[in-house]
């Protein structure tokens, strides 16, 4: 498998090259960090441990301490304690990511910012809020539910504000609603050295300077802490329908995607299930849908527009073969098929007894989706475990859940083999090895083939804001 590998894939960068055992923590800094923190210093093993993996594959690295924050003074003072003793900081959210992000691959300390949970301000008149890092997208539209506003961004996990913007997530709702990188106004951020900023007013548009936010969105805790986020807010739709429908085959289902975007029609969900998800969704979510190539679609607006989207839709599909549209109108019933969808990991997961899922995404122009679903099919039907194919395909992003025996080397070689051969066709058709995932380590390879030289220039930032590299080091970019 490994010779296949390297003869395949020559040209890869290795993953890294960090050092398998970090040096003991300085002791001045331990007593710094207690005087500081207090009980919220924690060198339990199993703290450490906990804060080491997220929900990748990938093996933990724990840090060899964790610091739980409650305010933006404190990161700022954990961090000027980090920068004397030149010790990595890895920032913590929810640990939901996916590709080895919070794995502290040179060790130091884990700053987990998941007890910064206030809501700072809700401003309706505005549409936008500001949030500490740590409030779970959840919590939000939780305490915004008497307001008629929600925030849209939603990943499938419950994950904090902080590590989306930190990762650039997004989710089903964002071919109608967009990515972080669109919902977020500003950000404070604890910077390498302890400083405080702030990256741009509340503004909605600004040409005065450049774009912090958007650096900082994206980075993935290697260029600063953010430690409050000020967000896009949206009002409740006045009417909502959902509904799914089959398809004979993956080809067609993508098909009818493609056209719907191509003719502007605003969906705001339209996800695409293979069979085998279907299968996986059946069973963990209790339904008893067709378990064959299906779309799941949401309609936000009017109670007009969304019977009009809804019709043109309906229209759309039949013409590429759909059968069998069910309506999902109710509140109950929508939640429902939201939900299960959003469970997907967990129940790809429960297909094969202490399995783990390698979740790979990769993006590309949506003209390009058909091809490289089509180009990725031989190699699902020919893998040994079990694969469900999932997609936010209006954005022309999909996503591969490997259900892998997390011990065995010759699963995982093979499932490397197949992530590689993914990310190289998106790649090759203009895409992006990771359309919301993010890099961590496990995509940091892959960096060179995609960004090309603009990989020297990515450099040149993170010395330049981090030029001691010990914000989340080892991550996004690969081994020089
Ligand atoms: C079941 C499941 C479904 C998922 N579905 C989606 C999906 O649909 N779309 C999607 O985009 N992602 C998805 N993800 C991935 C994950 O949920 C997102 O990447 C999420 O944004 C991570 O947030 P977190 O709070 O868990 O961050 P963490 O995992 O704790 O951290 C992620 C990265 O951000 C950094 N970080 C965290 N907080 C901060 C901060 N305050 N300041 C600076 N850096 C920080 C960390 O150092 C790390 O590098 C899914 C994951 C799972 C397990």
């Amino acid at each position: 498998m490994e010779a296949q590998l390297k003869a395949e894939f020559p040209a890869d960068t290795p993953p890294d090259d960090i050092a398998a055992t970090p040096s003991e923590l300085n002791p001045a800094l331990v007593a710094g960090l207690r005087d500081l923190l207090g009980e919220r210093f924690s060198t339990a093993p199993a703290d450490r441990e906990h804060h080491g993996r997220g929900e990748s594959y990938h093996a933990i690295q724990p840090p060899q301490a964790v610091c739980r924050a409650l305010s933006t003074d404190e990161v700022s003072g954990i961090v000027k304690l980090c920068a004397k003793f030149d010790t990595p900081v890895v920032a913590f959210g929810a640990g939901t990511s996916l590709e080895g992000h919070v794995a502290a691959r040179r060790g130091g300390i884990c700053i987990d910012v998941g007890g910064m949970t206030r809501i700072v301000a809700v401003r309706p008149g505005d549409l936008d809020c500001t949030v500490e890092a740590g409030v779970t997208r959840q919590q939000l539209n939780a305490h915004l539910r008497d307001t008629g506003l929600f925030f849209p961004v939603d990943p499938g996990a419950e994950c904090t504000i902080g590590g989306m913007a930190a990762t650039r997530a997004s989710g089903t709702n964002a071919v109608r609603y967009g990515t972080m990188r669109e919902n977020v106004i500003s950000l404070t951020v604890v910077m390498a050295d302890g400083s405080i900023i702030r990256t741009s007013s509340r503004a909605r548009k600004s040409s005065a300077g450049y774009d912090l936010t958007r650096l900082i969105v994206g980075s993935e805790g290697t260029l600063g802490i953010i430690t409050e986020v000020t967000i896009r807010l949206y009002g409740v739709p006045e009417a909502m329908a959902s509904a799914v429908c089959s398809f004979p085959d993956m080809g067609s289902a993508v098909a009818a995607v493609t056209t719907i975007i191509q003719f502007g029609i605003p969906v705001a969900r339209v996800e695409f299930l293979d069979s085998n998800a279907m299968r996986a969704t059946n069973k963990h979510s209790g339904l008893t849908l067709d378990e064959v190539p299906t779309l799941f679609f949401e309609f936000h607006g009017s109670e007009a527009s969304v019977a009009e989207q809804a019709e043109l839709v309906k229209e759309i599909v039949a013409d590429n073969g759909a059968s069998g549209f069910q309506w999902a109108s109710d509140p109950e019933a929508r939640a429902q098929l939201w939900r299960a969808r959003h469970n997907i990991h967990y129940a790809i997961q429960g297909m094969r007894p202490n399995a783990r899922v390698w979740s790979t995404d990769v993006c590309v122009p949506i003209s390009a989706l058909t091809q490289v679903m089509t180009e990725t099919q031989p190699d699902l039907e020919a893998a040994s475990f079990f694969i469900a194919t999932v997609g936010h395909v209006g954005d022309g992003n999909f996503h591969l859940g490997l259900c892998i025996d997390p011990t065995s080397a010759a699963e995982l070689a093979e499932a490397e083999i197949l992530n590689e051969r993914l990310v190289r066709r998106a790649i090759a058709l203009d895409g992006t090895c990771t359309g919301e995932h993010g890099v961590g380590y496990g995509k940091a390879k892959f960096m060179n083939l995609e960004h090309g030289d603009g990989v020297r220039f990515m450099r040149m930032i993170k010395q330049a804001l981090d030029p001691k590299d010990i914000l989340n080091p080892g991550k996004i970019l690969p081994a020089a």
